[in-house]
């Protein structure tokens, strides 16, 4: 998981692996032409951008091979799945732009799970352990030594038979027992080694409460459902590869059971592993970005910083640029580490087309028109995106009293500074020429406000508009516009690969992943937007309003800025 992938724009005209092998099966008839895929999440936390490789995926290739795509929520582990997760993720992937054909629930089978179970004891093929999960690992063996036989394996099928009824009950104790199959002690698969299939757990179901007490395990479930539903082709990540053998073995004891032996080949989901997604500066795992959520290191899982959907969606990253660049990036059969700079380039080339662009000035210094009347206000024109041609316009008021940025400003400037400096032209956008006159600083000597004077006959869309004026900056009015706060953000940790590293993953956390400025200034237009309205900040980057606004105080996010900066900074 070292090297770093590119993009590759030349394989993209080509078959992915995935489809090549869906179409060999469609040329040789299995499953009677039929595609179904499903995707598959277990309800324990929030949709990230791996999972949208895995949805791109999924849905992707049912749409393509004109086959239908479901969503199964595989919540077979009460003790860490809740409602609140399966909300969002319906919610998540509908802002993908998905739509699933049904919505089944691992739970939904647990019956049908249950009578296998008790199909497979009956046959002699699975047994109950009393042994505790130690003891159990302990006999499980190496990959090259076998494992040793439980004591309880060869145990009379109608003591299994009791004993698997008695793990359902509320008496049962947690870890007393489990449900294992009898399998190969000596299969230099581990998962074949007597994989337990069902333990006992009390805590409440989301969907069936009490109900249970004993529940399959992830591999007791999977492929079952699969079966259950008529999937062709499930397709899932690479860590999966070696569970599948035992995948299919289950599906050749259901297929026995269901007296389905004649076409064992044909009529079956087939497995299919593809590369997970891993991005440079964060890391995918449910169980550590639910830490970084419940340890307040983050303010939710729909902290902008976060590479959650709703992370990224209220960051104001769009749809398409995370659909854009998975697309990009393909799928293959060997992991990697993707370059977080590349879904940035796709969340700018998107945006490029959508944002609406404004005016908003993050680090505000006076500047005072001192030839401009007193009192006046004028509402300038401004296209709303100069990429559209059919673009709208809004009004942006203009007066004597403008804010511009701190850093757009020199007393003595280099040649080549095309800002503003003492006797300098510059354009200020979509307005007026301007030129510098001089600077006033307090007893410290810092400058407090600079003056300038403009020349009427410049008006932007003007005949004398058309001088030649090297800088052009953007500005807000001062008589005219909402104060704003504004989150920054930068990488949220401070190492590409945080999850090969060795220390804890707190201690990799960039101090300086969240930067707040409270003394902005954003034009009217821009402030009283929406949540979801994509917008350029001229000059400095895409921002989007956060959830947290109010009508008082406008807040926004800082999506991206314009440029890949941080890479320069990087190689100094
Ligand atoms: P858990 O550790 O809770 O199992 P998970 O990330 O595997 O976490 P699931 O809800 O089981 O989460 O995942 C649903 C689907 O998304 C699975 O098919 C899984 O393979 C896929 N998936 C998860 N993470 C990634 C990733 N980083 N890249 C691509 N696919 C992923
Ligand atoms: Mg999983």
């Amino acid at each position: 998981m070292t090297t770093l992938e590119g993009n590759n724009t030349e394989e993209k005209k080509t078959l992915s692996f995935v489809e090549q092998l869906i179409e060999q099966d469609l040329a040789e008839g299995k499953n009677g032409g039929r595609i179904q895929t499903r995707f598959p999440p277990e309800p324990n936390g929030y949709l990230h951008i791996g999972h949208a490789k895995a949805i791109c995926m999924d849905f992707g290739a049912a749409e393509k091979y004109k086959g239908i795509c479901n969503l199964r929520f595989d919540d077979t582990n009460p003790s860490k799945e809740n409602n609140e997760y399966v909300d969002n993720i319906l919610n998540d992937i509908k802002w993908l732009g998905f739509k699933w054909e049904n919505i089944y629930y691992a739970s939904d089978y647990f019956e049908k799970l249950w009578e296998f179970a008790e199909w497979l004891i009956n046959k002699g093929l699975a047994y109950i352990d009393e042994q505790s999960a130690e003891e159990i690992a302990k006999q499980k063996g190496t990959p090259t030594t076998p494992g040793v036989n439980s004591p309880y394996r060869d145990r009379p099928i109608e003591e299994s038979l009791t004993l698997f009824r008695a793990m359902n009950t509320p008496e049962a104790v947690e870890g007393s027992m489990v449900l294992r199959a009898k399998l190969d002690m000596a299969n230099s698969n581990m998962h074949f080694r007597d994989p337990i299939i069902y333990r006992i757990i009390h805590t409440p179901h989301h969907r069936t409460g009490t109900k249970w007490n004993a529940y399959p395990m992830y591999d007791f479930a999977h492929g079952q459902s699969d079966y259950f539903e008529g999937v062709t082709h499930s397709i899932c990540t690479l860590e999966f590869v070696p569970h599948r053998p035992l995948y299919d073995k289950f599906v050749d004891f259901l297929k026995e059971k269901d007296n389905q032996m004649d076409n064992l080949h044909d009529n079956r989901p087939r497995q299919i592993e593809f590369n997970r997604l891993n991005l440079t500066y964060t890391m995918m795992s449910k169980r550590k970005l639910l830490a970084l959520v419940e340890e307040n290191l983050v303010s939710g899982w729909d902290d902008p910083r976060m590479p959650t959907l709703c992370g990224m969606r209220r960051r104001g990253y769009s749809p398409e640029s995370i659909r854009n660049f998975i697309d990009s990036i393909g799928y293959t059969k060997f992991d990697a580490l993707n370059d977080m700079a590349l879904l940035e380039a796709a969340v700018r080339d998107d945006l490029n087309k959508k944002a609406i662009r404004v005016s908003a000035v993050l680090n505000p210094i006076k500047l005072v028109i001192t030839n401009y009347p007193e009192g006046e206000i004028e509402q300038l024109e401004a296209v709303d995106n100069p990429e559209d041609e059919n673009s709208k316009t809004h009004t942006i008021a203009f007066s004597k009293n403008l804010w511009i940025e701190r850093e757009d400003f020199m007393e003595d400037a280099p040649k080549k500074f095309f800002r503003m400096s003492p006797g300098k032209e510059v354009r200020l956008k979509n307005a007026y020429i301007v030129k510098c006159t001089g600077c006033t600083k307090d007893a410290e000597g810092n400058i407090v406000e600079i003056q300038a004077e403009y020349d009427p006959t410049s008006k932007s869309g003007l005949e004398g508009a058309n001088r030649k004026v090297k800088g052009t900056l953007h500005w807000v009015s001062a008589d005219q516009c909402k104060k704003a706060e504004v989150r920054i953000y930068d990488r949220l940790f401070n190492v590409e690969n945080p999850s090969a590293d060795e220390r804890d993953f707190r201690e990799l956390l960039n101090p300086e992943s969240k930067t707040v400025l409270t003394d902005c200034y954003i034009e009217d237009y821009a402030a009283d937007m929406q949540p979801g309205q994509y917008l350029q900040f001229q000059r400095i980057g895409y921002f989007m309003k956060d959830l947290d606004s109010t009508n008082e105080q406008p807040i926004f996010n800082k999506t991206v800025g314009l440029k890949d900066t941080w890479a320069k900074q990087n190689k100094g």
